[in-house]
């Protein structure tokens, strides 16, 4: 473990007796960083300024940025929200808590589910809390909303959010078919009011309002954030802040709406580019800059069954739900000013890697008695070394469909996102070179024979780790 610098630094002085230390004895003794890790729902890899997007503003984020790191191959354990949550905060991926889809009838859970995150999995939260940090979540769940599951039960403090996708409960529409692809169904997602859908908010285990007011969900989730900060200042403390937005329906405050060029879409990314800086504007204000880490990222790729409602994967190909770069590949950004060294990490990382990463900026262990499929890039955002993740895995539900290891990216199967067409294996499998093509549009398997063997066997690897596990998708209340 890596004492940060600071403090180290300030420690050795005082041991030395030195005078040198009046501008340092404002430091406090060393205590683990706080950690708050901000979650877009659906926000695509190009749908931020820092990141390429030409109309959409977000000066909080894009200064974010240059003060800390920029990833640009970030990924995500799955392309769709549940078993893409699952995996940021077990550090493993979903096939192995049960929380990975078995086909393409119920990726996430929905409000007829009866499963959810089972006690046995040990999440970023129960590692901090043990750690003595304050925890709460704020925002989407999406893994269990009966109390066994909920984050007062997976080592959260407090919870107060939507527990699952804001688009669930829509109240039944006159003449509307069963379904979600009917035209009326479909209108009211494109032109949304609160009152269309009943999903609750909670207070912790407790339903505080029902219908939700989505339409100043992103403000209250951001006061909620900035009161927790405040409240828990003197101790270390640990903030997922789960945005509900991107996600469709799109709701922005008053203060946001129609302000965007991007229209709807834009006018929540500048809500959420704002509550960004609402939180970094009150940890500077409480002197909480140099101790506090702070990721930004998103679950999975953007929707694109909603025209331009949904995000962008910028120069990646393919959207939410299915395993080319833009369903996986997310936005990602960490800053600790005086710790993380800044810089545009080009490597790859995920978003199960946080677990590991955090047990080691805390002085955690972590966990030895199962399989983590993260790694700890402490290294790489303290000293600038190689990021140590070497490959990525591209689950669908119960399937490996493609696999990357350095630049190159094996698809063994592909699948549109959501469409009725079937599954397609490739033998050989497609192969990309994601350095020189991000936007997997030259398939070079011909050329690298040799690749798709070493791929091959690496994918073989993994499979061997795998053991049986209860599935949680496929548990609901009998009809
Ligand atoms: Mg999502």
């Amino acid at each position: 473990m890596r004492t940060p610098r600071v403090p180290k630094l300030a420690a050795a002085l005082a041991v030395a007796g030195l005078g040198l230390v009046a501008p340092l004895a404002a430091v406090p003794p060393a205590r683990p960083p706080n950690v708050v890790i901000i979650l877009a729902d659906d926000m695509g890899w190009g749908d931020l300024g820092v990141f390429g997007n030409p109309t959409i503003r977000t000066p909080r984020l894009d200064r974010m940025a240059a003060e800390g790191q920029k990833w640009t191959s970030f990924y995500v354990g799955e392309s769709v929200c549940t078993p893409s949550r699952a995996a940021l905060l077990t550090g493993r991926l979903a096939i192995r808590s049960g929380l990975n889809p078995v086909d393409d009838e119920r990726r996430v859970f929905y409000p007829d589910s009866t499963g959810g995150l089972p006690a046995s999995e040990i999440t970023i939260a129960e590692i901090l809390r043990a750690r003595g940090y304050a925890t709460t979540a704020i925002g989407k769940w999406h893994l269990g909303h009966l109390p066994p599951f909920l984050p007062t039960a997976h080592g959260f403090d407090h919870y107060f959010g939507i527990p699952y996708s804001n688009d669930m409960e829509m109240i039944p529409v006159p003449g509307a078919s069963f379904g979600g692809e009917d035209p009326k169904k479909r209108e009211r997602m494109m032109n949304p009011r609160p009152e269309y859908w009943n999903v609750p908010v909670l207070r912790d285990d407790k339903v505080a309002e029902r219908p939700a007011d989505q339409s100043s969900i992103t403000r209250r989730y951001t006061e909620e954030a900035t009161r927790f900060i405040r409240e828990n200042a003197s101790r270390p403390f640990f903030l997922y802040l789960a945005h509900t937005m991107p996600h469709m329906p799109l709701f922005a405050s008053p203060e946001f709406a129609g302000k965007s060029r991007r229209g709807r879409y834009g006018d929540v990314i500048e809500e959420i580019d704002w509550s960004v800086g609402q939180v970094l504007d009150t940890l500077r204000a409480l002197s909480l800059d140099e101790q506090t880490l702070v990721v930004f990222s998103s679950d999975n790729g953007p929707w694109s069954l909603f025209d331009e409602q949904g995000g962008s994967a910028g120069p990646l190909r393919g959207a939410k739900g299915a395993t080319f770069e833009g369903g996986m590949r997310v936005p990602t950004i960490f800053r600790w000013p005086g710790h993380v060294v800044p810089a545009v990490v080009a490597d790859m990382g995920a978003t199960m890697d946080l677990l590991p990463t955090l047990c080691a900026l805390a002085g955690a262990p972590a966990p030895r008695d199962r399989i983590l499929d993260g790694v700890d890039l402490s290294g790489t955002l303290l000293r600038g070394e190689p990021s140590p993740r070497q490959d990525v895995l591209y689950y669908r539900g119960p399937k490996v469909y493609a696999l990357r290891h350095g630049p190159y990216k094996a698809h063994f199967f592909t699948k549109s996102e959501y469409g009725p067409d079937p599954e397609v294996a490739h033998d050989p499998p497609l192969l990309f070179n994601l350095d020189e093509d991000p936007g997997e549009r030259f398939d070079v398997a011909a050329r690298h024979p040799d690749v798709i063997a070493a791929l091959r066997r690496i994918a073989a690897e993994h499979a061997r780790t795998l053991g049986p596990v209860e599935n949680q998708l496929t548990k609901r209340a009998s009809p």
